[in-house]
């Protein structure tokens, strides 16, 4: 029978990559603990309306890189894209805003966009995701970006570089859309590429972190956005500067951070590893002051980010596979019994192991213990049996010795 194998754009993580997302889990947990920050786990299936509704039905994601599909009563449904539609339906769901003026939630998983697979961008990827929602202060933009920096400092990375945008408010985003729809009709549609001429219309703020060589050096000359904003937008930028330098993160301005999603609003940022060429993005995240409302609740300001564990994993040595403690050779049917004892007294003892589920020769379960790399092996034959002793090899410096059987727990020395 033809073999079945992942779908195409969906990894396995064996256990050495396990290993090294469950690091960056960890350290999560860690560091976003010290803000304060509480887990919450929201579904991978939603409504297709929240994120066609929060995101917007213009942009990439939507158009084109979501897993949506019918259920049976043919309800559209879609695998989430991103985490931050559905942290803020679950707030409004359970009343979390009501509750507590202000919610610090983080929460880990796969997140699926329908997109071409290739290295580091498959279809199921992971992402770490945090949400401080129920606050516009721009002391609350500082403090989650230097807590996205701490984490990746705490990760071991180093050469990474901070870069801050602001993208305006619903009260002055859409003059500068004008401005910049004007700039960009006077461009040649037919030199932009594909994605852009369809963006022109729906999306133009794409335009200008759009990869292609071509569209960048013909959007060149656009109109910046921090120029353009309100008074109370620019005073918002200037205050979550002057925090972030003050706490001694120090950060660079791209104008043309804009994002992929419609419910960014003011500070916008992106994390980026010097030691990963062109798509060197480890982080990204922003304010979203009005996408509570887009999906049909109250006004409740957030900002947040998001961090491609993909990515990250690049970039962190592998870690090694734990070794275990022992593995018991057993050489006779008979001496099962006690060897299961005595395997599980060791592991109440915080010893890990395992042993051969069928009698070996003393050669092979020697060889055995040593492909697992257990520390030691522990021989169990007839002789041992008679003898109401268990044979102790230490496998690294070769010695031996027997212990009692019935009083051994302990592996040390
Ligand atoms: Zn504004
Ligand atoms: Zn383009």
């Amino acid at each position: 029978m033809a073999k079945i194998s992942t779908v195409k754009g969906f990894a396995d993580h064996l256990p050495e990559e396990a290993l090294r997302f469950a690091f960056m889990e960890a350290k999560a947990r860690e560091i976003f603990s010290l803000y304060s920050y509480r887990e919450i786990h929201i579904p991978l299936l939603e409504y297709t309306e929240l994120f066609a509704r929060s995101i917007g039905t213009e942009t990439d994601v939507v158009q084109k890189e979501m897993f949506t599909f019918p259920d049976r009563r043919n309800r559209s449904l879609t695998l989430r894209p991103e985490a931050t539609a559905g942290v803020m339906r679950a707030c409004m769901e359970h009343g979390l805003y009501a509750k507590e003026s202000q919610s610090r939630l983080f929460t880990f998983g796969p997140m699926f966009r329908y997109e071409r697979p290739q290295k580091g961008r498959m279809r199921q990827f992971h992402q770490v995701d945090c949400e401080c929602l129920g606050t516009e202060e721009p002391r609350a933009d500082a403090e989650i970006i230097l807590m996205l920096m701490n984490y990746l400092r705490a990760l071991g990375l180093e050469d990474l570089t901070l870069e801050l945008n602001t993208l305006g408010c619903k009260r002055c985003r859409p003059a500068y859309r004008e401005r910049l729809k004007a700039f960009l009709s006077g461009l040649s549609r037919e030199d932009l590429c594909e994605d852009c001429r369809r963006r022109l219309e729906v999306n133009p703020l794409r335009l200008l972190d759009c990869k292609n060589p071509v569209c960048a050096e013909l959007t060149a000359g656009a109109p910046e956005i921090s120029a353009q904003v309100c008074p109370d937008c620019r005073e918002h930028f200037a205050r979550t500067r002057e925090l972030l330098e003050s706490l001694g993160q120090s950060h660079v301005l791209n104008p043309r951070l804009v994002r992929g999603l419609d419910y960014y609003t003011r500070t916008t940022f992106e994390v980026l590893s010097g030691n990963m060429g062109a798509s060197s993005s480890l982080a990204g995240g922003g304010r979203y002051d009005g996408l509570a409302e887009s999906i049909g609740g109250p006004d409740i300001p957030g900002i947040g980010f998001a961090c491609g564990l993909e990515r990250l994993a690049l970039l962190l040595p592998p870690r090694p596979l734990p070794v275990p403690d022992f593995y018991i050779a057993i050489l006779e049917e008979k001496a099962f019994a006690p060897a299961l004892l005595l395997a599980e007294r060791l592991r109440a003892e915080g010893f890990s192991g395992s042993f051969s589920f069928s009698a070996t020769s003393l050669k092979s379960g020697l060889r055995s213990a040593s492909r697992q790399r257990a520390r030691y092996a522990l021989i169990l034959g007839s002789n041992e049996l008679e003898k109401g002793v268990v044979l102790v090899k230490n496998l690294e410096s070769g010695l031996q010795k027997e212990e009692i059987l019935d009083d051994f727990s302990r592996l040390d020395g």
